[in-house]
């Protein structure tokens, strides 16, 4: 039987995407296109925390989705996607009292399972979950005992083995250069040795590229490729195998245990941006920022607010730094929809620095479409991921990219 849906990147969205179609019995139709590595984008260098507390029930229901897909991963597929279910704390000083119960709150009304804490309860938690952090730093807090993080690597690969039982074929060596389109309706997928290859859906999972794709399509995705980075401390006694994630909202800083280690990202002065049309196709030795390769200037940049909370910091030993990109959008919202004008093509990108976390509600977001069955969004949610959400702009812009990285200095933490 000819492929007739074809997925542009088996990045975790790719890969979720597959997975979701072929659990709704189109397998056998579902061809995976990649012309590096799977999850060799984005995906392998995230440091996928997999956090349910967010401020919009879109995103919310988007990540109950990934804890729902990786529940059927580990049970129906005997996959293992090293979940770790260590919890998140949520901590500031005694002044952040009242913006941290309106986060526990919030995660309530959600059925988030949470617990306030404060005075003795949090000093214990506290110097259980997390002795590195400064207790003073750490008055009142709020513990989330289901948050977890995975091995981003092996749940994309998880994601896309089960398609494959399923019936999903992945092609490796399939370097996509255009989406051909004939009479308002998806005819091809042009790949850059010449081979044509048919389709009647195509869904442009391409990551930091989607919009080389998308933009001679006549739908400019509005979303820029931002800088993500966080570094890994040196082992240390202060640091316990299986602490928690801790989220420090007043500085927008996270942190997680990493085989002894610490884990850590903290708000940033300047985002960078880059050029989508700028992006080497493999991300080996990419930098944002050739000056600063190491994040040095960064780390000491967010040294300034991490300090009081992390005083061991000055006297650690840094023993990696990981950066890529992720991309924002200027509204901070996924880009999940059909092409307006074109029958047949779906997008599926602008993960805003959370793909991993959002990839299980990214999967059956758009399975739902191509499938045409009601979403499990409601349509006034859904609506605020439509790809044509902005109409004609130039997404290679300088203000445009600057207008992306903008919403990364204002991302909450996680
Ligand atoms: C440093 C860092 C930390 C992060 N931390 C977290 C975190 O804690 N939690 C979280 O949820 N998320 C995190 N993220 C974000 C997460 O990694 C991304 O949101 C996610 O990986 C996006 O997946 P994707 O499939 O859209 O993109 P990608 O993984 O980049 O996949 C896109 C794929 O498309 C392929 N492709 C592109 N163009 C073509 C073409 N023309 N033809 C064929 N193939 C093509 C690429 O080769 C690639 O494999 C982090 C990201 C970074 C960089």
């Amino acid at each position: 039987m000819q492929r007739d849906i074809l997925i542009v990147g088996a990045g975790i969205f790719g890969a979720s995407i597959a997975f979701h179609l072929a659990r709704a019995g189109l397998g056998e139709r579902v061809l995976l296109l990649e012309r590096g590595q799977p999850a060799g984008g984005a995906t392998s260098r995230a440091a996928a925390l997999l956090t349910q507390v967010r401020d919009d029930p879109a995103l919310i229901a988007l990540v109950q989705e990934t804890f729902r897909a990786i529940a059927t991963l580990e049970d129906e597929f005997a996959e293992d996607v090293g979940r770790r279910t260590v919890g998140a704390l949520h901590a500031g000083p005694a002044t952040q009292a009242d913006a941290l119960r309106a986060i526990a709150a919030h995660a309530a009304r959600f059925g988030i399972a949470g617990e306030w804490l404060e005075g003795d309860a949090a000093r214990t938690a506290v110097s259980r979950r997390a002795p590195w952090l400064a207790p003073e730093q750490a008055a009142c807090a709020v513990f989330f005992p289901d948050e977890c993080f995975v091995e981003p690597y092996l749940l994309s690969t998880a994601y896309q083995r089960a398609a494959g039982q399923l019936g999903v074929k992945l092609r490796l060596d399939s370097d996509v250069c255009a989406i051909r389109h004939a009479d308002g309706q998806t005819q091809s997928v042009e790949l850059t040795d010449g081979t044509l290859l048919p389709a009647s859906i195509v869904i442009n999972a391409a990551g930091a590229w989607a919009n080389l794709l998308s933009v001679p399509l006549g739908l400019p995705l509005p979303m820029a490729p931002v800088r993500s980075q966080y570094w890994i401390s040196e082992p240390a006694e202060c640091f316990p195998r299986d602490g928690a994630i801790v989220l420090l909202p007043e500085i927008r800083a996270y942190a997680r245990p990493e085989v002894g280690a610490l884990l850590f990202g903290v708000r940033e002065k300047t985002p960078v941006a880059a050029d989508p049309r700028t992006l080497p196709a493999d991300l080996a030795g990419f930098v944002f920022d050739p000056d600063d390769a190491e994040g040095w200037n960064n780390l000491a940049e967010g040294a300034d607010y991490l300090l009081p909370y992390f005083p061991r910091l000055e006297s650690l030993g840094i023993a990696h730094y990981i950066t890529g990109p992720s991309n924002y959008t200027p509204d901070g919202r996924l880009i999940l929809g059909r092409h307006p004008d074109i029958g047949g093509l779906f997008v599926a990108t602008g993960c805003n620095g959370n793909g991993i976390a959002f990839s299980g509600g990214v999967g059956r977001f758009i399975a739902d479409l191509v499938c045409d069955r009601p979403g499990f969004l409601p349509a006034d949610l859904a609506a605020g991921f439509a790809p044509a959400r902005v109409g004609q702009f130039d997404p290679f812009s300088p203000e445009f990219l600057n207008a992306c990285a903008a919403t990364r200095s204002k991302k909450r933490s996680g």
